[in-house]
């Protein structure tokens, strides 16, 4: 077993790392206060190629491995958990179900707009009444001649005020249950498509979550993605692969708290010592480096399980289960070692504590991954 990063993927975490370094991390507060990222900080990911890690050459991507893409979103999401959940969305689910399950025109009409960064993506699954329960979505999308019609409002969409192209989950057959969700490709500029309401969230405040509403929406019945009635196993497919891209960003979060953590204790003073002289400090920073390595296992685990084509989704499950939940515990310890001066705004450690908190709960929730753990162990 070898447990080596290769060149590849070396180079790119390193690139990645420093960018994030020296572009990111001097922003990362101001974006987070204004609430959005600079759309020239978005140019320049472009522009390395960060929009199509593991998009195929022959469509303007990167070409990378599923390993390659955790790493960039890890590195990312140390100093801005909000452009990590950009660029996993406009990376994985927003290019997935087209790489995966589009028609070649569709690949090559979409594909390249994607992974240059000339256009943002969406993934629009989620509505008022179906979050965990996916399947029960009612969003209609009739077939009407050479078109489709949709109606109806997706919520809670990650890119949704700055995507130019949007994957839409509608029902094409109401008799039908999951097997009548189809899925298509929806642009922006279509007559009919509006960004509704734009979230005032706890964390993650530069990444824009918005309603997505759709009103007699015309979509081309070629921008049907697969075939009618593929769309819940489309929607299950990508989640197999997105969901790295979050477990990623929960371990990023955690280390980056770790970093600050492990920093703030050998500066802060109190009875006359570093308060990383102390056991309690110590056990917390050893629990913490723990943790952070089972989670980075587990991530590159499934990363790579996902590239051999081998059964994954149990894998990824615990990866992003984990992930998600250690994440958690890290940024507490993190913030309790700052004391105080950790609840203040002035240190970074209070918005990744407010950041990490969404792991947990898109590309399902904690109870849904260990649903689809169980159903894994009892089949
Ligand atoms: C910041 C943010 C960004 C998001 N981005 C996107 C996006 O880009 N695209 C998109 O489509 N969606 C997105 N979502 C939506 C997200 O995926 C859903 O919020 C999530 O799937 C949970 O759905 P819900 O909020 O309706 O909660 P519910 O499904 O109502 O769940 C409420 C609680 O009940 C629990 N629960 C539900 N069913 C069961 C069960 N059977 N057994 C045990 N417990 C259960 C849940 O785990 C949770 O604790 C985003 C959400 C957030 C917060």
């Amino acid at each position: 077993m070898d447990f080596n990063l290769t060149e590849e993927q070396t180079m790119l975490r390193d690139s990645m790392r420093d960018f994030a370094k020296e572009r990111l991390a001097p922003l990362a507060e101001e974006a987070d206060h204004q609430g959005f990222t600079h759309p020239d900080i978005i140019k320049e990911l472009a522009e390395l190629g960060y929009c199509g890690i593991c998009t195929p050459p022959e469509y303007g991507g990167a070409g990378f491995d599923t390993l390659c893409y955790a790493l960039a979103i890890e590195e990312v999401s140390k100093v801005d958990a909000s452009i990590g959940v950009m660029l996993s969305v406009t990376n994985s689910p927003a290019q997935l179900p087209i790489l995966d399950f589009g028609s070649e025109a569709l690949k090559k009409k979409y594909i390249p707009k994607l992974a240059s960064g000339t256009c943002i993506g969406a993934f629009s699954l989620t509505e008022a009444n179906a979050g965990s329960d996916a399947a029960s979505i009612k969003l209609s999308a009739e077939l009407n001649g050479d078109h489709y019609v949709l109606s109806g409002l997706k919520q809670f969409v990650t890119n949704g005020g700055i995507a130019d192209i949007f994957i839409v989950f509608g029902v094409t057959d109401k008799s039908a249950g999951s097997k009548g969700i189809s899925a298509f490709i929806v642009e922006k500029s279509f007559p009919g498509v509006k960004v509704g309401k734009v979230e005032n969230k706890m964390g993650l405040k530069a990444s824009s979550t918005a309603e997505i509403i759709f009103e007699n929406c015309k979509v081309p019945k070629e921008n049907l993605i697969g075939e009618p009635g593929q769309g819940y196993k489309i929607a299950l497919a990508t989640l197999d692969h997105s969901r790295i891209g979050i477990a990623a960003q929960a371990l990023g979060i955690a280390e980056g708290a770790f970093e600050q953590a492990l920093e703030y204790s050998k500066q802060r003073v109190q009875f006359g010592k570093s308060i990383c002289q102390f056991q309690a400090i110590q056990f917390m920073l050893s629990d913490m480096a723990t943790e952070i390595e089972a989670a980075r296992y587990l991530i590159y685990n499934a990363a790579w399980r996902y590239d051999q084509k081998q059964r994954m989704s149990k894998e990824v499950s615990i990866a992003k289960l984990f992930a998600a939940e250690m994440s958690f515990r890290v940024v507490h310890k993190a913030l309790q070692i700052h004391g105080g001066y950790g609840y203040m705004k002035e240190y970074p450690i209070e918005r990744m504590y407010r950041d990490q908190r969404a792991t947990e709960i898109y590309e399902g929730t904690s109870e849904v991954q260990r649903m689809v753990i169980a159903s894994n162990l009892l089949k």
